[in-house]
């Protein structure tokens, strides 16, 4: 376990029950950080029924956050709009005064496709939800933490799908890889601040997203769900298909002062799918 007592994290996207942000911001909060878990809570008007993170989910998890003897808060946000993003981080230091942890975990895949068949609006909402959504945050949060001159942490969630291509992924892998190279960015002009900022890049994870996807393969294969698991599952060297707790682990890492040398660095979480 590392030392967070007395430090303020904020962790997006976290308003799913299987979810990655979920196991992160759980994990933040056993290790003794107050924590803000924001999600969009609504549903995207443009993709009606995509899954995302509602309201009633992401009270829960800061209940649960709580029950632990930190400070949880909800909160409502979406992520690529500067002005609600804004909102988040002045609510969070309103309740809590300080932000010394930003995971950038809200992401998805809306429209996946081939590209020949791929549709605009899809490609620039994936885009917003992953990079652009990891700007708005890293830039409002960064402020603040340059302001308060304690330094700080900035995990933002990519994918191994930013690393290595994915057929029906362009938008994703896109978004991930730009991610990976926003972070590099990013490192190098706040290191003097004393803030590290690091990417994960997590592979197979067995959430609500992944099941989607899974199931959505399944269909256009037309082959059983079990099967698309369990070949997944089999492709991955260490021979199991990775869980939230599995980021959350490397993530809590990257939060604590155990890795105040790593900075700029997108580290795979894929049980040994990608080694590049
Ligand atoms: P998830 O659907 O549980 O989590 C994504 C969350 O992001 C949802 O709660 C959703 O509501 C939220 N979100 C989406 N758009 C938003 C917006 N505009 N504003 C605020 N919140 C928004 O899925 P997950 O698998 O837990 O994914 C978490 C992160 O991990 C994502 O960035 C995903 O791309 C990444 N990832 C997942 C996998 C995997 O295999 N599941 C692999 C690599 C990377």
């Amino acid at each position: 376990m590392y030392d967070l007592k007395g430090k303020v994290a904020i962790v997006t996207g976290a308003g799913r029950k299987a979810g990655i942000g979920r196991a992160i911001a759980l994990r933040l909060a056993q290790e003794g950080a107050d924590v803000v878990v924001a999600d969009i809570c609504r549903e995207f008007e443009e993709f009606p029924g995509y899954g995302l993170g509602m309201w009633e989910g992401l009270q829960e998890t800061a209940e649960e956050i709580s029950a632990l003897g930190v400070r949880g808060l909800p909160l409502r946000v979406d992520v690529t709009d500067s002005r609600l993003v804004d909102e988040m981080v002045a609510q969070t230091l309103d309740a809590f005064g300080r932000i010394d942890i930003l995971v950038n975990n809200a992401g998805g895949v809306v429209g996946p496709a081939p590209v020949l068949a791929m549709d605009e609006q899809a490609w620039g909402k994936t885009m917003a939800i992953n990079a652009t959504g990891t700007f708005l945050c890293s830039r409002a949060v960064a402020r603040v933490m340059v302001g308060q001159g304690r330094g700080g942490k900035i995990i933002n969630i990519s994918s191994i799908a930013g690393k290595a291509g994915r057929p029906f992924l362009a938008a994703y892998s896109a978004a991930k890889a730009a991610i990976v190279a926003f972070s590099r960015v990013l490192a190098l002009e706040l290191a003097p601040a004393g803030i590290q900022v690091n990417a994960v890049c997590p592979g197979e994870v067995d959430t609500d997203l992944q099941r989607w996807g899974w199931q959505l393969e399944a269909s256009f294969r037309g082959v059983p769900y079990e099967e698309v698991v369990g070949a997944a599952a089999a492709k991955i060297p260490l021979g199991r298909l990775e869980q939230p707790s599995d980021v959350a682990n490397v993530v809590s890492f990257l939060a604590s002062g155990e890795s105040d040398y790593m900075t700029g660095q997108a580290i795979n979480i894929c049980g040994g799918l990608v080694m590049h």
